[in-house]
């Protein structure tokens, strides 16, 4: 438009020049423009250098000396810009790994590209940096340069370390973790996962978690889970589910769901915990509390039965006594007794089952325990029931109540026997085992040492998982009303325990049953080969002996027994009576046989207090069930005198005699 009007107001003379000034004035124009175009191009590149977030540093390719640097680089590094400026890289001592000297700076100048992942630098205070960098050589303004770009990676670094961290601990935990995407595919699993399941990582990651279905929940508990978690809630519960050997395991998992920025779920996250060890460790400490509590039960109940049983062996005894075999009376009388006296042994039994009767452990041979009773074994199955004994070669010593022995195989015996239709076969076997450490890892409860092993086997119809589960709970029984107590088995396991052993059953319905019982290999010498019962009733010499019991029945007729024995009797209702006798009385006491449990003050104290008025006097304690008085745990103290009520005139004789001889 300008130029239009330029040529139409000049004169035409005049139009050759204003032409050329007019290409002049384009030609300078344009010329202007390049330069501002160039200067603002050097200046947009200017901005980024300056405002760049990677650190950039220009290197006379030459000679080395640092030609420009940007001042991220500046305050990564902490120099100011004059302190780089001029000087040869390798003067800076920032550079340690690439540029430390002359010779190295070589390498930048030979290779137009160089790129470092992870290159440690060091800060003018000495504070490390991990930055990447990279250099590149070129040519600006017929000149070699070398531009190193240097990007701060420490924090990434961090992030890094800080997730490998996060990864270790992810591993090492006792919880499985499994981590599934937004559908409930697996993306990850942990090591505790692996292991609790038995899947691999490879197996695992890409399948579902319904890998792990037991059958023991329903879909609706499913439904449940997945609706809480797609819900945006956390789940938190117990299940059973599968391992990849088929075997069941119980858990307690939690299932949250992740989200990412935008709040959308993205994945699943499940942290689950095994807990069958728990859970039957929980079950065992139960069934310890429910015998307790039975026992408690029991002991008390057998206490007072026990005393009455005492009246009625004891005067039954007399009574026959005083009647001549030949009359029906006697036959009468003798029926009387056995009744009394099978009731005395299921009282015992009770009282065992309570471990509240008193145990005297001592150390003996099992092998020679066991023969001792296989005719008593043999008599207790049925004809047709082949016993087999196979006896351990050499010793199997033990240390505990050559009773309990009994009680153990009689127990066992009985339930093979019944566990048998028709023709079959019951093994009793003896050995040594050594229990080491391995064992015990993967048998919660066991301790490791040597053990004296007795198993009883039969090929009976054997037991299913759900009966197997319960044998031990006290009056648990799968027998018809009359036939089974239910306490055969948990009385087993009390004595078992008591002797601080352990037991492990063996059974398939169809396929018999095997007991293994466990107890502690008894090192210390002198073996007894068991306790002899002494057939015939000693003589007495007409000691003076004491007794204190205040069931008046029971002292009535033990001082009827013991008059019949031949002693001459002081009898006392209670403690203080006995003192106030003890004191009276002029000649010697030679023995004083005293009730354990009595209101005013027990037995134990009661012997004392005797003692310090007749030094010699000999003690016989005689209780229904003493294990918290008398000894620890039902254990009795060496060297004391005891005798289990109740007792009949034989017993009687014979446990007054061996505490007089002073054993
Ligand atoms: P009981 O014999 O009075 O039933 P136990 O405590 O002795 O009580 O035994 C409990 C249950 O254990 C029995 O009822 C039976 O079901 C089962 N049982 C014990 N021993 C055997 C065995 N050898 N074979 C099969 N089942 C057995
Ligand atoms: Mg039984």
């Amino acid at each position: 438009m300008q130029e239009t009007n330029i040529e139409t107001r000049l004169h035409p003379a005049n139009a050759e020049l204003s032409r050329r000034i007019a290409v002049l004035l384009e030609t300078l124009l344009e010329k202007e423009k390049t330069v501002e175009a160039l200067q603002d191009s050097e200046k947009r590149y200017r901005r980024l250098f300056e405002s760049a977030k990677d650190g950039i540093l220009i290197l006379d390719a030459e000679t080395g000396s640092v030609v420009d640097v940007n001042p991220f680089l500046l305050q990564l590094l902490g120099y100011s810009y004059d302190a780089l400026i001029g000087r040869y890289i390798w003067e800076i001592g920032v550079f340690k790994d690439i540029a430390a000297s002359k010779e190295a700076f070589k390498i930048l100048q030979d290779n137009e590209y160089i790129r470092y992942e992870d290159l440690p630098l060091e800060a003018f205070d000495g504070r490390p940096i991990a930055v990447e960098f990279v250099s590149n050589v070129y040519l600006v303004d017929h000149r070699k340069v070398i531009q190193c770009n240097i990007r701060d990676i420490t924090a990434r670094k961090r992030a890094e370390a800080e997730h490998k961290r996060l990864m270790a601990a992810v591993e090492q935990v006792e919880d499985a973790i499994v981590m599934t995407d937004a559908k409930g595919i697996i993306q990850f699993v942990n090591l505790a996962f692996e292991r609790t399941t038995g899947y691999s990582r490879e197996e695992a990651v890409g399948k579902s978690p319904r890998i792990l279905k037991s059958g023991q929940q329903d879909e609706s508990f499913y439904r449940d889970l997945w609706g809480t978690v797609s819900g945006g809630r956390t789940w938190v519960g117990r299940m059973v589910n599968k391992r990849k050997d088929g075997t069941l395991y119980t858990e307690e998992s939690t299932v949250s769901p992740v989200r990412d920025a935008s709040g959308r779920i993205v994945n699943y996250v499940g942290v689950q915990r095994d807990i069958t060890e728990e859970l039957r460790l929980a079950a065992q400490s139960q069934q310890a509390r429910k015998m307790e509590a039975v026992g408690l039960l029991a002991g008390g109940v057998a206490h007072d039965y026990n005393n009455m049983l005492g009246v009625i062996l004891g005067y039954t005894e007399m009574a026959m006594n005083k009647v001549e075999a030949a009359q029906p009376l006697h036959t009468d009388l003798q029926h009387i007794l056995n009744a009394a006296k099978r009731s005395a042994d299921i009282t015992r039994q009770l009282l065992a089952f309570a471990l509240k009767e008193t145990i005297v452990p001592v150390a003996l041979d099992l092998n020679t325990n066991v023969e001792r009773i296989l005719d008593m074994l043999r008599r207790l199955i049925r004809e047709d029931i082949n016993l087999a004994w196979m006896p351990a070669v050499g010793e199997c010593p033990v240390k505990m109540d050559p009773i309990q022995v009994e009680q153990i195989l009689m127990n066992l015996c009985l339930n093979a026997r019944d566990a048998i239709t028709g023709v079959g076969k019951v093994t009793i076997e003896t050995g040594s085992v050594v229990i080491d450490e391995d064992y015990c890892a993967n048998h919660p409860g066991f301790v490791p040492g040597k053990y004296v092993l007795l198993a009883v086997s039969d090929n009976g119809e054997g037991m299913d998982k759900e009966v197997l589960d319960h044998i031990f709970d006290p009056f648990f029984t799968t027998k018809e009303v009359g036939k089974g107590t239910g306490l055969g088995l948990s009385m087993v396991y009390g004595i078992v325990s008591q002797n601080n052993g352990f037991i492990n059953v063996y059974s398939e319905p169809g396929e018999g049953t095997t007991f293994k019982i466990y107890l502690p290999w008894y090192a210390n010498k002198a073996v007894e080969t068991g306790t002899e019962i002494a057939a015939k009733i000693p003589p007495c010499l007409g000691e003076t002996v004491m007794v204190v019991e205040d069931e008046l029945s029971l002292l009535v007729i033990a001082r009827t027994m013991l008059e019949k024995l031949g002693y001459s009797v002081l009898s006392a209702g209670s403690p203080g009576e006995a003192i106030g006798l003890a004191e009276k009385h002029a000649g010697e006491i030679r023995l004083v046989i005293t009730d354990v449990v009595m209101p005013e003050m027990n037995g134990r104290e009661l012997a004392e207090r005797l003692h310090s008025l007749y030094p010699d006097m000999k003690i016989l304690f005689t209780s229904g069930y003493t294990a918290n008085v008398i000894g620890h745990k039902g254990v009795l103290d060496e060297g004391v005198s005891f005798i289990q009520k109740p007792y009949s005139m034989k017993d009687l004789a014979a446990k007054v005699r061996e505490a007089l001889r002073g054993t």
